[in-house]
């Protein structure tokens, strides 16, 4: 379940409802889902002069895609060391290289779009215990290995930034920036639009059959005949395409907003972010708000308890913030491959899928989305570079407990580190 009520809708202007698909319809692609994966391969198909029809269960980026973080930055929801550990430094390159492409390609479509959509630039991401030499060679490492430029920040220089002893040194990445995701992806729903691709909300697509020119894809009130389909439901339907459905976890993640603040304990438009693995991103937003995420469970809490948890984690890092009201907490659901890396491909037959982005879509949910019309339009195959993360079943419920174990984990293990660190301090 997700709750509805967030800020980005609250400072959105969505416009009337497009209309639900009835009767019979035509297109060369049926794309299933409007998050950004889905939108982003509807706008690129139709720039490539393919018809495009883009079935939305619900409202347009209703999910993950219109309530997240709002952090674009380069990389995937597994890190690069994981990563070229796998496949070699060579081939992690390109991939890192596709999600710099993610970055760069909404950056684009902001300055050409609309740039008010933009909120900052620059990701400031501090560790929550004291260790200059990691953090310099994480740096020194990113630089060499991916060419991606980083400032390292002394303990004294992150303090000025962010007024709080639970921080130590930090990375500055300034090819990052943050944004309002929601208006993002309805711009770039407009601009499908206007490129001639067919959008439909409140069209739950319920079935895919075969036929003889391609596909049938049935809604409640309507049936779209194709030649492709492109799945990009992400975690919210697991039986639409068994084979991507059942190699999905839901994870639930959590951002409060609060009331406008006065304040002096963060003093940077930057987006931010600490090392704990299901770490604490946040952020200034328009009259001062504080925009607080965090948290990872495979369950979803009840707003209420929400609130106040998101008000205790953003309290333990700033207590002088005193008691700020909470206006907006939300949950939103993403999907996590095994591996941790989004499951990009196709069976060869007329369907592809491009989900499974996890905590960082922003800029991949763009190149996947990209790679399918390439990949459709023009017989590209740079999506063959996610060949090797294969949609692997993830142990159904047993596979969710598992990843929530997991999480747990690695919370114990942050919380060791950081008590080691205030003991040495
Ligand atoms: C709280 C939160 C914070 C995050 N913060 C960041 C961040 O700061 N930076 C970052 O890079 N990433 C972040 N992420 C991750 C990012 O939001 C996701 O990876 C990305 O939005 C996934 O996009 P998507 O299109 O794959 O899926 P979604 O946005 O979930 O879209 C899937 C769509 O498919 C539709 N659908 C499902 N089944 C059907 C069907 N049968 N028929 C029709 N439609 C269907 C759904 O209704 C939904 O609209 C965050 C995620 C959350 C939840």
């Amino acid at each position: 379940m997700q709750s509805t009520e967030t800020w980005y809708e609250a400072t959105a202007a969505r416009g009337p409802a497009r209309r639900a698909l009835t009767g019979g319809a035509e297109a060369e692609v049926c794309v299933i889902g409007g998050g950004l994966a889905g939108l982003t391969a509807a706008l690129e198909l139709a720039r490539r002069g393919v018809s495009a029809i883009l079935l939305e269960a619900k409202r347009l980026a209703w999910g993950a895609s219109g309530r997240n973080g709002g952090f674009v930055s380069n990389g995937f929801a597994w890190g690069m060391d994981g990563i070229a550990a796998r496949l070699g430094l060579e081939a992690a390159r390109d991939l890192y290289r596709l999600s710099c492409f993610g970055t760069e390609y909404v950056r684009r479509e902001i300055v050409e779009g609309d740039p008010s959509i933009k909120m900052g630039d620059g990701w400031l991401g501090c560790i929550r215990y004291d260790n200059a030499a990691e953090r310099m060679a994480e740096v020194a490492a990113q630089l060499r290995d991916y060419g991606q430029e980083k400032h390292y920040l002394d303990v004294a220089a992150t303090r000025a930034l962010v007024n709080t002893t639970r921080y130590f040194q930090s990375a500055l990445d300034p090819t990052a920036f943050h944004m309002h995701p929601l208006r993002y992806a309805l711009m770039i729903a407009a601009k499908a639009e206007g490129a001639g691709a067919r959008l439909f909300e409140m069209s739950l697509a319920l079935e895919v059959r075969k036929s003889d020119a391609g596909y049938r894809v049935r809604t409640g009130q309507g049936e779209v005949s194709c030649r492709d389909v492109v799945y990009c439901v992400s975690s919210l339907d697991r039986a639409i395409h068994p084979p991507t459905g059942r190699a999905v976890v839901p994870v639930a993640t959590y951002i409060a907003v609060t009331e406008p603040l006065t304040q002096d304990a963060i003093r940077t438009r930057y987006a931010l972010s600490d090392s704990r693995r299901a770490g604490n991103y946040f952020r200034l937003i328009d009259e001062g708000r504080l925009l607080w995420g965090g948290a990872i469970t495979t369950r979803v809490w009840e707003p209420r308890r929400l609130a106040e948890r998101m008000k205790r984690d953003m309290l333990s890092v700033f207590p002088q913030l005193g008691n700020p009201r909470i206006d907006y907490a939300w949950a939103g659901l993403m999907g996590y491959a095994r591996h941790f890396m989004p499951l990009i491909g196709t069976d060869g037959k007329g369907q592809w899928w491009a989900t499974a982005f996890g905590g960082h879509g922003m800029n991949t949910t763009a190149m996947g989305g990209i790679l399918m019309a390439r990949a459709i339009a023009a017989g590209d195959d740079e999506y063959r570079r996610f060949a090797p993360f294969t949609p692997q079943w993830v142990g159904g419920p047993f596979g969710r407990a598992g990843v929530q174990a997991g999480y747990w984990y690695l919370q114990l293990k942050d919380r060791l580190d950081e008590r080691r660190s205030r003991r040495a301090a």
